[in-house]
């Protein structure tokens, strides 16, 4: 009988190390997830502000690729220089 008891008991403080090992993991993952979300968050502000900054000068017609797709006579699409931005991809002004 006291033998059953101290497995039992051990089994349950076993438990117990278990569940809170596993709140541990959950607690540390959720905030290593919440990290990277910020991290996300400012990459994307990046981005946006950069894109921003860039649509005054980005050619409008190839939208900065420097190639526009055109049809040919046969039918087929085929890729031709920009001739808005001089293949350059950037908006070009005159003056
Ligand atoms: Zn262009």
């Amino acid at each position: 009988m006291l033998m059953s008891g101290n497995v039992i008991l051990a089994l349950t403080e076993k438990l117990r190390r278990l569940r809170r090992r596993k709140q541990e993991i959950q607690d540390e993952a959720k905030r290593r997830v919440a990290e990277i979300d910020a991290e996300i968050q400012s990459v994307q502000k990046a981005i946006d502000t950069a894109e921003d900054a860039m649509k005054d000068i980005i050619c409008p017609v190839c939208k900065g690729t420097g190639d526009i797709r055109v049809c040919d006579a046969a039918g087929s699409m085929e890729e031709r220089m920009c001739g808005f931005c001089h293949g350059t991809g950037i908006k070009i002004t005159e003056d």
